[in-house]
């Protein structure tokens, strides 16, 4: 056989320009065209040992639908892809492809990656221009009634792989949106919520119930959910957001990325008074933080039209978590990055608004648990930035809300409901929990990847009755 000729780079993702986007929230990237697409699919080299399919938690048949992709037979390929994965359009756009999948590409070791993410995306996306998607052919019902508690990737997973097998599955989701943090997270310009709502509707299609607006905790407990159901999953994700515990947090203009993003997103404050949320409008905005929740605000921010948009970051670069593509935007866009900077206190005016952010700089000294260099203060080295809005960006940890009605739910550390991860079971027998509430913020496959070992288990304990 001949040998492949490698193309080395990725084919360029058309995007909008930087200048333009920060005036909308209109998507970023724009998305291939078919003969793109056929193109970076062509890149694949077909190994005998495919090391991707190893780097992705939900087990897409990546080979195979990049083969698909290469041939221009799309429908194959998102049928492929949505054996194993509900909710591709959202994959293919904001999982770390360059951690999993494409960081496992046989290509990796000289070239850029096949972009297995864009591919995603693209047959995602252009099995929505065809119309209604395909219904899977179900299996007549089983009897069994499963219980899923929030409507995140994690809840959302669970329930089409269970609705897939026959049993009849009910989502309880507190808010009016179902999603998750797709929907009051991640922004528009980043995750379009129609595609999201496109998303859930799929599943819902396939006879998953979805009741909105029902607070599990205090509209019905866990152990009232067992009284009518035969397993619950716990899917309520990590929402509880994480303060400095430095003075001044409480001042006007400081928000938590939870608060400030759910505004702007979910709740349109952009579009304020056309929509009743109001947000600080802030001239100079500085988001302390290095994650993606980090990158996702200070980008909000430049759209609500603050002039200058600061990242406060208490390491360098290299050991920011956030994925490199958003870094690159944010950079792109005039996002200036203030690194090695801990911040130690607000200082507000006479009104009680937020003014000054008082910092240490730092240098970096040796690794920490979490295996990056811990920033170290360098004695006397205060200083103070200027400001209008601060947002807080620092982590987050499950809501308490369950654990303190469900008694015999065990926590752990930071409040994550304690499982057993090869079958997600919690310390409650007919309760199983996955995604963020068990790990604590991670990431959107990581939350499906527990859902889909979650519903496998479940089904399991419906079908034996073994616990
Ligand atoms: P969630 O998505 O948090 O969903 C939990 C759901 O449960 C919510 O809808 C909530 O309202 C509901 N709920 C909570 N309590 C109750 C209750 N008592 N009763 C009923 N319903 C309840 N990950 C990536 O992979 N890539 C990214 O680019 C990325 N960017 C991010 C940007 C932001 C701003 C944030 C906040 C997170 C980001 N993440 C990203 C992380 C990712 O979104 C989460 O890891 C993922 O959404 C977790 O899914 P989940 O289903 O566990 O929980």
């Amino acid at each position: 056989m001949a040998k492949k000729q490698i193309i080395p780079k990725k084919m360029p993702m058309p995007e909008q320009p930087a200048d333009e986007r920060i005036h909308n929230y209109n998507e970023v990237p724009y998305g291939y065209t078919p003969e793109q697409a056929m193109a970076e699919a062509q890149r694949c080299l077909e190994c005998a040992k495919p090391g991707c399919m190893q780097g992705c938690p939900v087990g897409i048949n990546i080979p195979g639908f990049l083969q698909l992709v290469s041939l221009g037979d799309f429908r194959g390929a998102i049928n492929l892809i949505k054996e194993t994965n509900a909710l591709p359009a959202v994959t293919g756009r904001v999982c770390p492809q360059e951690d999993q999948c494409e960081g496992k590409c046989a290509l990796c070791k000289k070239y850029e990656p096949v972009g297995i993410g864009r591919l995603e995306r693209f047959v995602a996306d252009w099995e929505a221009q065809q119309g209604p998607p395909t219904i899977p052919e179900l299996p007549p019902p089983t009897g069994k009634r499963v219980a899923v508690v929030g409507s995140g990737p994690a809840g959302v997973t669970v329930a089409a792989d269970l609705i897939r097998i026959g049993h009849h599955v009910t989502i309880f989701e507190a808010l009016h949106e179902a999603g998750g943090v797709l929907v009051y997270g991640i922004p528009e310009f980043r995750l379009p919520k129609a595609i999201v709502k496109r998303e859930v509707e799929y599943v819902c299609s396939m006879g998953v119930k979805l009741v909105k607006d029902f607070v599990v905790g205090t509209a019905a407990t866990v152990d009232e959910l067992l009284e009518e159901f035969d397993a619950v999953f716990l899917g309520t994700g990590a929402g509880l957001p994480w303060f400095l515990g430095i003075p001044g947090e409480n001042l006007n203009g400081v928000y938590s990325a939870n608060e400030y993003l759910t505004r702007a997103n979910l709740m349109k404050a952009y579009k304020f008074p056309e929509y009743d949320t109001p947000i600080a409008l802030g001239q100079r905005v500085l988001t302390i933080g290095g994650g993606n929740v980090a990158m996702d605000s200070a980008r909000t921010a430049l759209r609500l039209g603050a002039k200058e948009s600061i990242i406060v970051y208490r390491r360098s670069r290299d050991e920011m978590p956030a994925r490199k593509e958003e870094v690159h935007h944010a950079e792109q866009e005039g996002v200036v990055f203030n690194l090695l900077t801990t911040p130690v206190a607000i200082h507000g005016d006479k009104n009680g608004w937020a003014k000054e952010l008082e910092c240490t700089r730092n240098e970096l000294g040796e690794p920490d648990a979490s295996g990056r260099r811990r920033p170290v203060p360098i004695p006397n080295s205060n200083f103070r930035i200027a400001c209008d809005v601060v947002v807080l960006s620092i982590g987050q940890s499950p809501n308490p809300l369950i654990p303190k009605t469900t008694p015999d739910l065990a926590v752990g550390k930071y409040g994550v409901v304690k499982v057993d991860d090869k079958t997600m079971k919690t310390s409650k027998r007919g309760v199983f929990a996955g995604g963020d509430v068990a790990t604590g913020g991670a990431t959107v496959i990581l939350a499906m990847g527990q859902g889909k070992i979650a519903a496998a288990a479940i089904h399991q304990y419906l079908t034996t009755g073994v616990w």
